[in-house]
């Protein structure tokens, strides 16, 4: 018997799972544990529960926080329905049937104890007791606001990010009144699921990852000799909507907390080993989850942490000038690269509509910003695509663009995914390309095709995500 197996049925139609979900696994289990005090005789689908104060509030607090009505649709009795006043001091409750459970797949390293939550409920109100999304001074903050002493929040920050704990009674420096004590307020320490994993034959290793909402993403390890990099998504879709880019035509979801990034991180360096570089080039476009993503960066470069080197860490954007401009002003930058793949306005609104906002003239007044905060190289990332952005005459153009530029250009061949129209310019087409830069005295790579089987290749993420439902529950797994 699983907590998924109650429904409270009310005029106000709302789920014990909701609840369960909107708020931690420790209010659910204050709550389970009432019921089960109740002896309920679980085949009796009417059963009254007297709940506590704390239960009283979590459910009243839930009812009157935002819920998406459409994908939060009640469960409905089949048989003698229970259309009783909802009364705080008295709930009633009914097993549910079996094909109401949320329907996620369970991966290899699926937590059975995690409480996944609707896809309906907002970020903000499922993280916000997360410990792994905060830096070391919310945590400091947090700890003073328990009335404890502010540097045991060294200890909690070490024991998440640096020894991989995800569970606060493992934090053995503390006292175990104080462990028990942010449990008891509601805290806890937020894990990935493994969905999937797949394997290229080049050795590149997708991950997809199951969110507590039952949203996925995917992550991707790229192996090249020493160097093994890291590419993490920031949001479950992406709202710039790139013409070329498979992550663009999934319905943007929802943004990931600081917390669901850097446990990218940790999960694959527990699956694959060490990782030498991260790049902020998954799904989504990380300038847009600004907060959220310098955060991430703030906890990994934190020497009482996992400690990763500021220049071991790029944030790739679309080209958000205003936050770019912005990032040269944080105390820490990451290195920055810019998806640019054309070297004209007309060419690149076409491509990229983002670009309409914000020119490729305004993008690169602010890539100057940067480049004298950082004094560092920034990286113009060019996806060669056949016919369209790869000619000799784009060449000249971008030279022309890129000339006054401190810069390395990454060319990429373009990667097909299913349902787009474009084909890679094929690797004669980009050597000769690649010339005419390199006379130009442009620096630049020309990026090896990876992970492409496995369509875990540059603007391939998320193309077998596709078929997220509304709920994004019923997702085709490779
Ligand atoms: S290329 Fe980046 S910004 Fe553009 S749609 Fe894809 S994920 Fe979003």
């Amino acid at each position: 018997m699983s907590h998924l197996d109650f429904d409270i049925v009310s005029d106000l139609d709302i789920r014990i799972s909701d609840l369960c979900y909107i708020n931690s696994t420790n209010s659910y289990v204050r709550i389970y544990k009432q019921i089960m005090q109740n002896k309920p005789n679980l085949r009796n689908d009417k059963m009254n529960i007297t709940l506590d104060m704390t239960s009283k509030y979590t459910i009243l607090s839930c009812l009157a926080g935002p819920k998406n009505k459409a994908n939060s649709k009640p469960i409905k009795p089949k048989t003698n329905p229970i259309q009783s006043q909802f009364n705080p001091k008295q709930t009633q409750l009914k097993p549910i049937q079996t094909q109401n459970k949320p329907n996620l797949a369970k991966g290899r390293n699926m937590n059975e104890n995690s409480t996944p939550r609707p896809a309906s409920v907002k970020l903000s109100e499922t993280m916000s007791n997360d410990l792994k999304d905060k830096t070391l001074n919310e945590l400091e903050q947090i700890i003073a606001g328990l009335g404890q002493k502010k540097y045991l929040a060294e200890y909690i920050f070490q024991f998440i990010h640096a020894e991989d704990v995800t569970d606060i009674l493992k934090i053995t420096p503390l006292s175990k009144a104080f462990r028990e004590q942010l449990i008891k307020n509601d805290y806890h320490i937020s894990q990935l699921n493994i969905l999937n994993k797949l394997t290229d034959k080049d050795g590149t290793i997708k991950y997809v990852f199951g969110l507590d909402d039952g949203n996925r993403i995917e992550t991707v390890l790229l192996l090249d000799g020493k160097r093994r990099t890291l590419c993490v998504s920031t949001q479950a879709g992406c709202k710039m909507g790139c013409e070329f880019c498979a992550t663009g035509r999934i319905k943007f979801r929802r943004s990931l907390s600081a917390g669901e990034i850097v446990d990218q991180i940790y999960s694959v360096q527990k699956d694959a080993g060490k990782i030498s570089n991260i790049v902020y080039m998954g799904m989504g476009e990380p300038l847009e989850n600004y907060d959220a993503v310098v955060k991430s960066v703030q906890i990994l470069n934190n020497p009482a942490g996992r400690n990763i080197g500021i220049r071991h860490i790029t944030v790739s954007t679309c080209g958000l000038a205003p936050a770019i401009k912005k990032l040269a002003y944080e105390e820490i930058r990451p290195r920055l690269a810019i998806s640019l793949n054309a070297p004209t306005d007309e060419l690149r609104t076409r491509l990229m509509p983002i670009n309409k906002k914000y020119p490729i003239a305004k993008l690169l007044d602010v890539v100057r910003i940067y480049q004298l905060k950082a004094k560092e190289r920034v990286t113009f990332e060019y996806v060669m695509i056949k016919g369209i952005n790869d000619s000799l005459l784009h060449a000249g153009q971008l030279v022309k663009l890129l000339r006054t530029v401190k810069c390395n250009v990454n060319l990429i061949e373009y990667n097909p995914h299913g349902g787009c129209k474009y084909k890679g310019s094929g690797m004669e087409k980009i050597s000769r390309f690649a010339e005419v830069i390199e006379e130009a005295g442009i620096e630049n790579t020309i990026r090896l095709k990876k992970g492409s089987s496995i369509c875990a290749a540059c603007g391939q993420l998320g193309a077998n995500l596709n078929n997220v439902s509304s709920t994004g529950d019923s997702v085709r797994h490779e």
